[in-house]
């Protein structure tokens, strides 16, 4: 983008080149044909011709790829990580965040109101741990396919008395191509016909072969229901984080994904964000997937508004101009008007995709109904 020479803007306009010389003439602006016009000429020009001129914007779709979240190491801080919780159903994920947030949470914040907004931060012995809360495979997956890489640690849960399962399975499978690090908790420990011993053995044939059997995924033993091994889980957490040395520069413009959205009928579009590197601020002009506009209110997990998330932070935001979806990615530029113009090409572009997707469907349909 930028700038123009005479002729290149005469040819836009459609006049010739002389015209735009004697008009600059009469502005006291001598000028030849190979001249480079500035922006505030061209907008003077434009005007007089009663054109309009957009600024050409070159939308780096690079930006908005999973690289842009490139971190720079001389400024790079340790973060806390990022876990997710999958398994198969009825193995005690929900059992285990609640038990997570409800043993951290209350404890550590007296009167506080815990709010659901998709993800919440313990503090086990002084360090943060960040949980998503999204219903954990569909989330996981969608977010993925979207291009959010937002799980740092996935902790696997299979129930001792069930053993592995079709979605014990495709967890892994997913925690693999996502190339995540794999905690296991072996759940519901205290029922009478537990066996962990052979969640192990089954988890080995899978290639998770525990580190007391000479493999090196970790396992803990847990009961999400009685809370027991709960300390032991976020303290693996905290090995395998301290380990992979998980980092982001909390100096830059924030960047990250989008847990979940929602309408709110009172403060319009809702969302809870990730902040992945950076730091995120109430003012700042933000585009997030095919919407955009400036941060207005931010709340943490406690419902707690806050001015400033940093990273691996989850926060409620309010300010877009529409919904975005669960897996977008969000990026802050230190210019509104930039926010402004690459959210609406992307605004018009997801719209394009949609109809596309409409006509499709509807004709597909109208094949089916006959
Ligand atoms: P999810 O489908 O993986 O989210 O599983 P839930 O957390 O909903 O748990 C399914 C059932 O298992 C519920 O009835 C829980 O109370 C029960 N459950 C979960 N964890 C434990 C545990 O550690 N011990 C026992 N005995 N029951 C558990
Ligand atoms: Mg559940």
């Amino acid at each position: 983008s930028g700038s123009l020479t005479v002729g290149q803007f005469a040819e836009k306009i459609g006049r010739p080149s002389t015209d735009i010389i004697k008009k600059l003439m009469a502005l006291g602006v001598m000028a030849t044909k190979n001249q480079d016009l500035d922006k505030d000429t061209i907008e003077l020009l434009a005007g007089d011709y009663g054109v309009a001129v957009e600024e050409e914007v070159i939308v780096d779709e690079a930006d908005f790829e999973a690289d842009g979240l490139e971190i720079d190491e001389k400024t790079a801080v340790i973060r806390p990580p990022v876990v997710t919780i999958m398994g198969h159903v009825d193995h005690g994920k929900t059992t285990l965040l609640d038990s997570i947030r409800h043993t951290k949470v209350t404890a550590g914040e007296a009167g506080g109101i815990t709010q659901h907004i998709g993800a919440y931060q313990v503090v086990h012995e002084g360090k943060r741990i960040t949980f998503l809360d999204t219903p954990g495979h569909a989330a996981f997956t969608t977010m993925r396919a979207r291009g959010a890489e937002i799980t740092d640690i996935t902790v696997l849960v299979v129930a001792a008395d069930d053993g592995v399962m079709p979605q014990t399975i495709e967890a892994i499978h997913h925690a693999r191509a996502a190339k995540v690090p794999i905690i296991v908790a072996v759940n519901k420990i205290d029922k009478p016909n537990a066996n962990p011993d052979h969640v192990m053995q089954e988890l080995s044939e899978q290639g998770l072969v525990p580190e007391d059997w000479g493999g090196d995924t970790i396992f803990v033993k847990i009961s999400a229901k009685q809370g027991i091994g709960i300390d032991d889980l976020l303290e693996m957490i905290l090995l395998v984080a301290e380990v992979e040395e998980f980092k982001a520069n909390p100096d830059k413009l924030a960047r990250g994904a989008v847990i979940e959205a929602q309408l709110d009928k009172g403060k319009g579009p809702i969302a809870t964000l990730l902040v992945q590197n950076g730091t995120l601020n109430v003012g700042d002009p933000i585009v997030v997937g095919s919407t955009f506009g400036r941060v207005r209110a931010m709340v943490n997990d406690l419902g707690r508004r806050v001015k400033k998330a940093g990273p691996s932070t989850p926060v409620e935001i309010t300010g877009l101009n529409n919904v975005p979806l669960a897996g977008d990615q969000f990026i802050v530029f230190a210019d509104e008007k930039k926010a402004r113009q690459i959210g609406e090409i992307r605004a018009e572009r997801a719209l394009i995709t949609e109809r596309k997707e409409t006509t499709t469907k509807v004709s597909l349909d109208d094949l089916f109904e006959k």
